[in-house]
């Protein structure tokens, strides 16, 4: 019998997964995702070698089936492809911790009920986190679950860069900026030494760029600054999300223009971002082959504002040593990297052509005082390592 670790990260329309023999910093056996949560599920995983696993899975699965009847599908799967697996435990990406979990914790019910209490404040990945975690906690009740926070990295961070302008009471209260992420930024820092040796302590802002999207500037491989605050929302802008926004505009669509508070919930966290300028899509990859001017204007947009706040979190750090591009976009789009370096260019970032088209891990140019990267994030095992740790330890 093998002991094996499931990962989960369930957002709202897929959840991936992997599995890993339990230990730390092991080999997935198993990677895959259920894309299309809610309207015809779809499920798909590959070994560890990246070749297709052929996924039989019943043939009446209900098109608009939830997070726990595809995670209970998914289990009686995992289950059956290789019996000698035993489950030991499940460790979740939960997005956020606010001010009390710090580190990643053991879900009991009085854990699971403060995690609800802050479902306003993500409300478009708390309670599919927590779904599953509810979910694994019914099909298989005797197993261990551990929630991993995208906040906890963000921690490090002096008072002053986690302040809003706010009244103190507001901010004693706990509005105040947490920053998510984190999952992906502890995994970069983990793997700086590698590429930049002495100099991944200095000054490096990474740039996740997914469909949510977000900068963390770090010194001594820990957070300093963040581009997002209080929720997911601040910020950068992202495939559906508006990123930074004038709060005046929230109370205009509010007084004039009668937008109740879910309607602005809708129109800031689906209706805006790359969707909402360009009115064809989310998908960055999408707009790159579209020759739509809108699509061109969503992109353009897109990488000035990633480059103004870029140049905000150099104040943070008081200068820069390499920036690092991450997530789907930053990984795989050489039109954005460009375009954001090309306003970069005051602070001695400059590209090398050939190897930002081929998304060589370093793609500054030689002349470049700051060393420019490119590295593939790994949340999953992460989230495997503290799993395997928090268990042990509890
Ligand atoms: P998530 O936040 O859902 O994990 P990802 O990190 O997978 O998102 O990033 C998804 C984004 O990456 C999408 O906008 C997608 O179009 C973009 N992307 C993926 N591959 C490419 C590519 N080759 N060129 C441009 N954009 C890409």
């Amino acid at each position: 019998m093998t002991d094996v670790v499931l990962v989960l990260n369930a957002g709202s329309s897929s959840i991936k997964f992997a599995v890993y023999p339990s230990g730390t910093n092991t080999v997935p056996l198993i990677r895959g995702k259920v894309a299309g949560v809610g309207r015809d599920p779809v499920f798909s995983a590959v070994r560890a070698d990246g070749t297709a696993i052929d996924m039989v899975m019943p043939k009446n699965i209900d098109a608009a089936a939830d997070h726990e009847a595809l995670i209970s599908l998914l289990l009686d799967w995992l289950a059956e492809h290789r019996a000698d697996r035993r489950l030991v435990a499940v460790g979740h990406r939960v997005v956020h911790g606010g001010r009390d979990f710090l580190k990643p914790v053991i879900v009991d019910d009085s854990v699971l009920s403060q995690l609800e209490q802050l479902i306003p404040l993500a409300p478009l990945h708390q309670p599919h986190n927590l779904a599953a975690i509810r979910a694994i906690s019914r099909l298989q009740p005797t197993v261990p679950q551990v929630a991993c926070f995208d906040t906890s990295f963000h921690q490090t961070q002096d008072r002053l860069a986690q302040l809003f302008a706010l009244p103190r009471d507001l901010s004693d209260e706990g509005i105040i900026r947490y920053g998510f992420h984190g999952l992906s930024y502890e995994y970069i820092a983990g793997i700086l030494p590698d590429h930049l040796g002495e100099r991944a302590e200095g000054r490096v802002i990474v740039a996740h760029l997914g469909n949510g999207a977000s900068m963390c500037a770090m010194k001594n491989r820990q957070s300093v600054a963040t581009s997002m605050g209080f929720t997911a929302l601040d910020g950068l802008m992202m495939g559906r999300r508006c990123g930074a926004l004038d709060a005046g505009v929230v109370l205009y669509l509010m007084q004039s223009k009668g937008l109740n508070a879910t309607e602005i919930e809708t129109l800031l966290y689906r209706r805006c971002g790359l969707l909402g300028v360009s009115g064809i899509s989310n998908n960055m990859r999408e707009l790159e082959r579209s020759d739509d001017p809108k699509a061109r204007e969503a992109i353009e947009l897109f990488c000035f504002r990633a480059a103004s706040v870029l140049g905000g979190l150099v104040t943070a750090l008081g200068g820069l040593d390499a920036i690092v591009f991450t997530a789907g976009i930053g990984e795989n789009s050489a039109l954005v990297r460009k375009l954001i370096c090309d306003r970069l260019a005051c602070f001695g970032v400059d590209l090398d052509p050939n190897s930002n088209e081929g998304n060589s891990p370093r793609i500054g140019s030689v002349q470049s005082s700051i060393d420019v990267l490119v590295l593939p994030t790994d949340e999953e095992i992460v989230i495997s390592n503290a799993t395997n740790e928090t268990v042990a330890l509890g």
